[in-house]
């Protein structure tokens, strides 16, 4: 957690930093926007479900993209469908991140190479923060993608862009 960078003196006065306490509040509340396009969605809602408790971390889902600061694309994103993605992404506040779950939404998935109907990976219409493989990916691959997002935020700051904290991201996960 950012926050234990803390100092803590005998005296019960806790030191830190801006960036350690607002990113652990911003991490510790993450709000999904929970977009079920196709069959990915279905465990992102066994995900939701109390076997996998993901209030635990903090993450609650919404259902209004004006109170969301994560949006999880869960399935196909066909042509027609793209035009909402980016008008409910644009109805997100700042700062917001994207998470794309399964084959579909990462690259256009079974429809790569005869599906002229779908999008060939939800980044090509808005900006993608972790990418969650898996035709459809288990709730322990989401739940692992979500802690990336946690991640993520936790590397951000005051001095560190959204693009500097994913380089030092994809960093990390290719050598721990
Ligand atoms: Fe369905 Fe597989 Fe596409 Fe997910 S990636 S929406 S499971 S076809």
């Amino acid at each position: 957690m950012g926050l234990l960078d803390a100092r803590v003196s005998n005296r019960n006065v806790l030191v830190t930093s801006v960036d350690n306490v607002m990113n652990w509040a911003r991490l510790s509340s993450l709000w999904p926007m929970g977009f079920g396009l196709a069959c990915c969605a279905i465990e992102m809602m066994a995900t939701n479900a109390s076997n996998y408790d993901l209030e635990r971390f903090g993450i609650f889902p919404r259902s209004s993209p004006r109170q969301s600061d994560l949006m999880i694309v869960a399935g196909t994103v066909t042509m027609k469908m793209a035009e909402r993605v980016i008008t409910l992404y644009e109805q997100m506040p700042e700062p917001r991140y994207v998470l794309s779950m399964g084959s579909c939404s990462n690259c256009g998935g079974p429809y790569w190479h005869h599906g002229y109907h779908v999008l060939k990976g939800v980044d090509r219409v808005i900006p993608v923060d972790v990418y969650v493989p898996g035709c459809p990916p288990r709730p322990e691959a989401l739940i692992g993608g979500l802690m990336k997002i946690q991640e993520l935020i936790r590397m951000e700051g005051l001095g560190i862009s959204r693009q500097d904290a994913l380089k030092k991201l994809a960093e990390k996960s290719v050598d721990p």
